[in-house]
C-alpha cells in the first residue's frame, strides 16, 4: 500500500508528572507564541488533568496536544483508566505508549504497548511509539536486538499501514533524564536500523516514517541530532518544562 501522509517534522514535550494549573498558564501561553513563527508541527503531552486546559489555551494555534499514555482497553470496568475514545472526545491527536517509565515502573510489556498502540489508532489518535535499550543493554551488545523486538511487537499486531499512521521515539533509556545524550552517530545508528527493519516489510512507509530521538535534547545539542539522515525530530522531556528550552530545540528542527 502506498504510503501518501506528508512527511512532518515534529518535536513533541513530554511534561512527565510535572507542572500545575498557574506554571501550565506561562509555558504553554509561552509556547503557543514561541511556536507560531515555526515551521514544524510542535506538539505537547501533558498529564490527564491538564489535558483540558492544554485544549483551551492551544485552540486555534499551531500546537498540538497528546497524553503521555492510553489504556490499551476501549471500555469497561476499568477504575482510573483512560480510554482513546475519551482523549479523542475532546480533541486530543496524540498518545505516547511504551515510554520506558511506563515499561519499567507499570510494567507496560511489549504485548500491553502493542495493545495501547491500537487502542490510540482505532479511536483516531496518532500514537507516538517509545523504543528503547537500557544501559544494561546496551553494555551487553544488544541494543538492535532489544529495539528490534519492541518494534516487530507493534508491526505484527498494527500491520505496516498502521505503522505508516503513527510516530515513533527512539530513546534509550540511560539518556532518559540523566543529562547522558546519545551521540548523533549512536542515535543514528539505531534509528537508520529501525527504519531499514521497517523497510524490509514496507519500503514506503519505512521512508515516510517520523523517527524522533528523545533522551536529555538540549538547545546545544539539538542541531547536530537532528542533522542526522534518519532523526526527523525530538521527543523532549525535561527541557520541554522550560519554554526557551522547548522552543530553541524546536527552532533547530
Ligand atoms: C522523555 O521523558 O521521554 C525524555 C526524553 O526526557 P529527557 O528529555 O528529560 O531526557
Amino acid at each position: 500500500m502506498a504510503y501518501t501522509m506528508p512527511r512532518i517534522k515534529f518535536v513533541a514535550g513530554n511534561w512527565k508528572m510535572h507542572g500545575n494549573l498557574a506554571s501550565n498558564l506561562a509555558l504553554l501561553t509561552a509556547v503557543r507564541s514561541g511556536a507560531a513563527s515555526l515551521g514544524g508541527q510542535v506538539a505537547v503531552c501533558v498529564p490527564y488533568p491538564y489535558l483540558a486546559q492544554a485544549q483551551a489555551l492551544l485552540a486555534g494555534s499551531n500546537v498540538a496536544w497528546g497524553a503521555q499514555d492510553v489504556s490499551e482497553h476501549a471500555q469497561g470496568a476499568y477504575t482510573g483508566e483512560v480510554s482513546a475514545a475519551m482523549l479523542n472526545d475532546f480533541g486530543c491527536r496524540y498518545a505516547i505508549v511504551g515510554h520506558s517509565e511506563r515499561r519499567s515502573f507499570y510494567g507496560d510489556t511489549d504485548t500491553v504497548v502493542a495493545a495501547k498502540f491500537m487502542a490510540a489508532l482505532k479511536a483516531g489518535l496518532t500514537p507516538i511509539l517509545c523504543v528503547g535499550e537500557t544501559l544494561a543493554e546496551r553494555e551487553a551488545g544488544i541494543t538492535a536486538e532489544v529495539v528490534i523486538r519492541q518494534m516487530e511487537a507493534v508491526m505484527a499486531v498494527a500491520g505496516m499501514a498502521a505503522l505508516g499512521e503513527a510516530v515513533v521515539a527512539y530513546e534509550p533509556v540511560w539518556a532518559i533524564g540523566t543529562g547522558k545524550t546519545a551521540t548523533p552517530a549512536q542515535a543514528q545508528e539505531v534509528h537508520a536500523m529501525i527504519r531499514a527493519r521497517v523497510a524490509r516489510d514496507d519500503a514506503a512507509v519505512a521512508e515516510g516514517l517520523q523517527i524522533l530521538y528523545g533522551g536529555s535534547v538540549k538547545p546545544s545539542n539539538a542541531r547536530e541530532l537532528f542533522g542526522q539522515p534518519d532523526i526527523d525530530g525530538g521527543l523532549i522531556g525535561g527541557a520541554s518544562l522550560v519554554a526557551d528550552d522547548f522552543l530553541g530545540i524546536c527552532a533547530a528542527g
